[in-house]
């Protein structure tokens, strides 16, 4: 048997720079909880993204979670929410007793539908945050949705878990809205095992999120609270492996780019096989390499017959107003998001794959269209 290829599996540098941070703070026994590596991570995310200010988290999750909690969403408060997307993007909303209202994706981002958001302030004007998503890498329609944002005057966070290295018209997500986050989760483009970002150019903001991430200490030598707290923080080990990632990101951009590119020229003249939407003005991080097949050939085909050759490939993100946890609340929009996820495959994208391991994932798909 062949090696696994994997979806989207860690990566470290061939330099080994994440190992030369890690040793640092074990040299200086800046273990726990906070020091240098996490300092320095905070600004040099915040430098490559171009914003003002950065806390480093336990999880993309909790940097969401964060981010609703100083938008002011509380009990009862209406956030709007792609469906297509992970649940990680909702649960946060859960967390904070608010209600998510989902809204479908259009055929031209796979991201949330301008026009269905609008039809959503006309249900729900009294919606008290909107989070966007950028599905696989691909840039939401970022000035459609700021502008409608602005006219109703409402706050707008940037799921950017996926999207980290990828720009639109120039900018790179995550800081268009009033806070933007990013994952390092195991799967995604870079990872420090487990962690996330919370970008804002208010540094107050940030600021704030820090305090509610370190339990919500006030300035006083004994331990006193105001406030409820979380234990959020990132570890400075953690950190280390995040800043010798950071390094190598645009590299793992490349590769990304690389692998999308060699399947959309082996496969995409095949009669029914459409891949994900590149606009004019995106330049994704190609995080997902996926595609949707409306023909004989069914992404359950294609994810069988990979799977027999040890390799690894996912369905696109079922939808959230399908989930039965999720079943209760509205939804705004057709069913675009619910066709992209019974048609649409997400295909290997590990960026430690060689072309020999790409031809052989084309020849096994190009096969099923043989039979
Ligand atoms: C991975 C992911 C998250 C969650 O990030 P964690 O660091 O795993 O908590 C949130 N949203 C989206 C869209 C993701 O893909």
């Amino acid at each position: 048997m062949n090696e696994r290829i994997f979806l989207s599996s860690p990566h470290m540098s061939d330099e080994g720079y994440e190992m030369k941070y890690v040793k640092e703070a074990f040299d200086t026994n800046w273990i726990a909880p906070l020091g240098e590596n996490v300092n320095e991570f905070e600004k040099e995310l915040a430098a490559k993204v171009g914003s003002k200010a950065a806390a480093a988290l336990s999880s993309g999750t909790a940097a969401i979670h964060l981010a609703l909690k100083g938008a002011g969403v509380g009990e009862g408060d209406v956030v709007f929410c792609p469906t297509l997307t992970f649940s990680a993007t909702a649960n946060p909303i859960i967390y904070q007793n608010a209600k998510p209202v989902f809204i479908d994706s259009n055929h031209e981002t796979w991201n949330m539908c301008p026009k269905a958001l609008e039809e959503a302030f006309e249900r729900y004007p009294e919606v008290k945050a909107v989070i966007v998503v950028h599905l696989y890498g691909l840039s939401a329609d970022m000035d459609k949705i700021m502008e409608i944002c602005k006219k109703h005057n409402v706050v707008v966070i940037e799921d950017a878990a996926e999207s980290l290295g990828g720009y639109y018209k120039g900018q790179h997500t995550g800081t268009f809205g009033d806070y933007g986050i990013f994952s390092f989760n195991g799967n995604k483009i870079i990872t420090t095992s487990g962690g996330g970002m919370l970008v804002s150019n208010d540094e107050k903001k940030v600021a704030k999120a820090r305090f509610w991430a370190t339990q919500s200490r006030d300035q006083a030598r004994h331990y006193q609270h105001s406030e409820l707290g979380f234990n959020y923080r990132m570890s400075n080990i953690v950190a280390g492996i995040g800043r010798g990632q950071l390094k190598v990101l645009d590299q793992r951009v490349e590769k990304k780019k690389y692998i999308f590119e060699f399947y959309k020229r082996e496969l995409s003249d095949i009669e029914g096989v459409q891949f994900m939407p590149v606009n004019d003005w995106d330049e994704p991080n190609y995080w997902l390499s996926s595609m949707t097949l409306n023909g004989q050939v069914r992404p359950n085909d294609v994810m069988e017959a990979l799977e027999k050759e040890n390799i690894e490939s996912r369905p696109i993100w079922k939808p959230m107003h399908m989930q039965p946890f999720f079943i209760e609340y509205d939804f705004v929009g057709t069913d675009v998001a619910e066709e992209l996820f019974e048609n649409g495959i997400c295909l290997p994208s590990d960026t430690k794959m060689t072309d020999v391991d790409l031809k052989r994932i084309v020849k096994i798909i190009k096969g099923l269209w043989l039979d």
